[in-house]
């Protein structure tokens, strides 16, 4: 039996840090373990354009204590970007990619993309300079079953761009079915990321007969145990398709009330790392969660492997239901239970 576990320092390929006073309380839980993060442009003005994502960034470095930390941040697509802006923020590093939501899909996507075609001219320029682009798979119609949302998106939208754009690399983001899986392995140039939440509780835990958890509510929802089974194949097989993107997705206490309409997000950076140790663990696999953690993202995005390690050790301890500052609460994913794997901080 594994006790302990010595891997290479992971990176976050999709993790909301927001802004203000919750950037302040929350990133401290990703810079603790990861060296670099993917954080969404979604934001109550979200980030489209460069001077957007320099302040953002510059932001989310004043909230840190860790200097070597790297937010990488993708332009959020809309239907009217500013091409050359846009182009020039590519060339320069300040965008990693660029991520499409589609209109209304998820928290602030209120200024997503209305038709796909309006984005074409800027998946031209990121399929010549060789950036990915981030999904967020999900298409939104009154006759479409929540459920079913990433499987419309993928018959009705994603076929579209891959034809269109064969040589561009896409990341199918926080993939939620058996569905949204196998696609990703049967085809060329795209991976995608898997969160802890979709391979623990499927949509029983949220859903029960009268009542939500509003807490468990997420965008893309958890499925049926069918595709739970699919993810957790996937991820724990060290295929290098799949890697680690929490989609940790905080909202105060009070946007979770049930009396109000819910926002959807688990807020899972505090015992991220930790619950993907014991999923890769249950599925006899912890041998493979360094390639998902830390090296099938970086190979996908063009970057380098990180020097540092991070060690994990066999360790019973219990997260606290909720983080709280002064102002702000949120529930933990997990919080108030039992986990089974502790970072090692300094030895
Ligand atoms: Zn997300």
């Amino acid at each position: 039996m594994m006790n302990r576990l010595n891997i290479i320092k992971p990176d976050d390929w999709h993790v909301h840090l927001r802004e203000g006073k919750m950037l302040n309380i929350v990133s401290k839980f990703s810079t603790r373990i990861n060296n670099r993060c993917i954080v969404m442009p979604n934001l109550t003005i979200p980030i489209t354009n460069t001077e957007l994502a320099k302040k953002y960034k510059s932001q989310i470095l004043s909230s840190i204590q860790e200097e070597s930390f790297i937010p990488l941040i993708p332009c959020y697509l809309t239907d009217n970007l500013d091409l050359k802006d846009f182009r020039d923020g590519l060339i320069n590093g300040i965008f990693i990619g660029a991520k499409l939501y589609p209109l209304n899909s998820t928290t602030n996507s209120d200024y997503g993309v209305s038709n796909i075609e309006k984005i074409f001219p800027a998946l031209e320029i990121l399929e010549e300079h060789n950036k990915n682009l981030l999904i967020h798979g999900e298409k939104v119609a009154e006759i479409i079953d929540i459920f079913d949302r990433e499987k419309y998106f993928i018959d009705d939208e994603l076929t579209i761009i891959r034809k269109k754009f064969p040589k561009l690399n896409i990341v199918l983001e926080h993939v939620s079915s058996k569905y949204g899986a196998d696609f990703v392995i049967e085809n060329n140039n795209i991976a995608g990321t898997i969160t802890p939440h979709h391979m623990l509780i499927t949509k029983k835990d949220v859903f029960g007969e009268n009542e939500i958890d509003p807490n468990l509510f997420c965008m893309p929802v958890v499925k049926e145990e069918k595709d739970l089974i699919a993810l957790r194949k996937y991820a724990c097989s060290g295929n290098s398709k799949f890697f680690l993107g929490t989609d940790s997705a905080p909202h105060p206490d009070t946007d979770k009330e049930p009396s109000k309409s819910i926002k959807p997000g688990i807020f899972s950076s505090p015992c991220s790392i930790e619950l993907y140790a014991e999923i890769f663990e249950q599925e006899n696999s912890l041998q493979n969660l360094e390639k998902f953690s830390s090296i099938n993202g970086p190979k996908f995005y063009n970057l380098s492997i990180n020097k540092d390690k991070l060690t994990l050790i066999k360790e019973n301890w219990k997260l606290d239901k909720f983080t709280v500052n002064n102002e702000i609460k949120i529930k933990n994913f997990f919080g108030g239970e039992e986990i089974k794997w502790k970072v090692v901080l300094q030895e």
